[in-house]
């Protein structure tokens, strides 16, 4: 155990106005000041704890705000209106036209598109390289690279990033080293292992209520400012702010996220291990046989285990799409992109959540048509979801014998 980040969310104490046991929510959009001097100085970023206009902040975002930089060990967090609010306002903090990015290739498809496609129009390239090749990493940087840029553990296919050791060749070429920790919050404290910035998907595990869309970057107390700024900071000016009604309900979920995650885990590792020994081709960081299991123990925090994602290869699209329909109408979950809800939820990545990512590519990378990715629920009874699960699966022949059903 690395991080306390649990203790520290809980050790955050806040009282309503009215000493309600969760704080008030600020309802406003602006601020009123009492001397026309303080509101300029306001403006000019020298009067701490002024509320100016809640674009730039608000005292419920400033909360939860609080809460993220205690689950990363960072010293601030800034939330945004989503995860790609939080990651396209990191890079285009860091870059200016012309620069480079190094950059996992496995990473979330929205996270990719904006990467190849979007930043085309500064000129800014990126290295897309296999990120668990450390002297690819370091090749690949030249002296215009402003930034190393990978997952904790990747989406979809849940590579694991050695973060001890990209943070030491960031260091070394003196540019950040950006992690996005959306599939492992408080299994992998990145920030505890050298990462600059920790950015997250709060619409993931963190709210865990798929009810809303928001984002996070967790880094120093002068780079969030720096994205605060009124001159020049890319979340002032970009706006993709966070309501303050959905920050309070964020920061409410966050007190139940430790034992959230504990049970994603279980059921995953569950899981996981009984379909490896029926033979299917499983995916999960937890077994010994996932390629970075060793390099995930040696990083996490123990005892909220390897997360809630596994994957499955079916073989065919026709196959995912088939157990995918028949687990809905079995109620084993949804057929949905997105994770970390309290139901099981499935999805074909391949078509879907990095359908940007060319055909070619995907291949490259080992993202095969019939993958499914689960994000595990939260089940009581993780046994009858197995044996139902592998009911269908016998159903569709994708099992060819009822092996070891225990
Ligand atoms: N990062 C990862 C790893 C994701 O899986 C996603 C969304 O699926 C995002 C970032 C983007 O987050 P959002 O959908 O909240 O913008």
């Amino acid at each position: 155990m690395k991080h306390k980040s649990a203790e520290k969310i809980q050790e955050l104490q806040y009282f309503g106005e009215f000493g309600g046991v969760n704080p008030s929510i600020s309802d406003s959009s602006t601020y009123t000041f009492l001397s026309a001097k303080t509101m300029f100085d306001t403006f000019e970023g020298n009067t701490e704890g002024c509320y100016l206009y809640s674009r730039h902040s608000s005292p419920s975002n400033l909360y939860l705000g609080e809460a993220l930089a205690a689950l990363e060990g960072t010293e601030a967090a800034n939330v945004f209106a989503s995860g790609m609010g939080a990651i396209s306002a990191v890079i285009m903090q860091l870059c200016d036209a012309d620069d480079h990015i190094v950059s996992s290739r496995t990473i979330y498809g929205g996270t990719y598109a904006f990467m190849k496609n979007f930043l085309k129009k500064f000129k800014i390239d990126t290295y897309f390289i296999d990120i668990t090749n450390l002297e690819v990493v370091e090749k690949s940087i030249t002296p215009k690279t402003k930034m190393i840029y990978c997952e904790a553990v990747s989406n979809p296919l849940l590579e694991v990033a050695n973060i001890e050791a990209l943070s030491k060749i960031a260091k070394k070429h003196n540019i950040p080293l950006v992690v996005d920790n959306t599939f492992s919050p408080l299994s992998i404290s990145a920030a505890q292992l050298g990462a600059d910035i920790v950015v997250h998907s709060l619409t993931k595990f963190i709210n865990g209520t798929s009810d809303c869309v928001a984002g996070a970057v967790c880094a120093s107390t002068e780079f969030c400012l720096q994205l605060k700024d009124v001159n020049d900071g890319a979340g002032m000016l970009f706006g993709s702010t966070l309501d303050s009604l959905r920050a309070a309900s964020i920061l409410k979920n966050m007190r139940t996220l430790h034992i959230r995650i504990k049970k994603h885990s279980e059921n995953t590792l569950y899981l996981a291990t009984h379909f490896e020994k029926d033979g299917l081709k499983v995916v999960y960081p937890g077994l010994a046989s996932h390629s970075g299991h060793d390099l995930f123990k040696a990083q996490m925090n123990t005892e909220y285990g390897y997360g809630g994602l596994m994957t499955l290869d079916v073989g065919s699209s026709e196959k995912a799409n088939e157990l995918m329909e028949m687990m809905q109408r079995e109620n084993l979950g949804y057929l949905a992109v997105s994770l970390g809800f309290y139901k099981t939820l499935f999805s074909a990545p391949g078509s879907s959540t990095s359908s940007e990512i060319p055909m070619e590519e995907q291949e490259e990378m080992g993202l095969s048509n019939g993958l499914i990715r689960f994000s595990i629920g939260l089940d009581n009874d993780i046994h009858h979801t197995y044996t139902v699960m592998k009911k269908c699966l016998l159903k569709l022949g994708i099992l060819k014998k009822d092996s070891a059903m225990i």
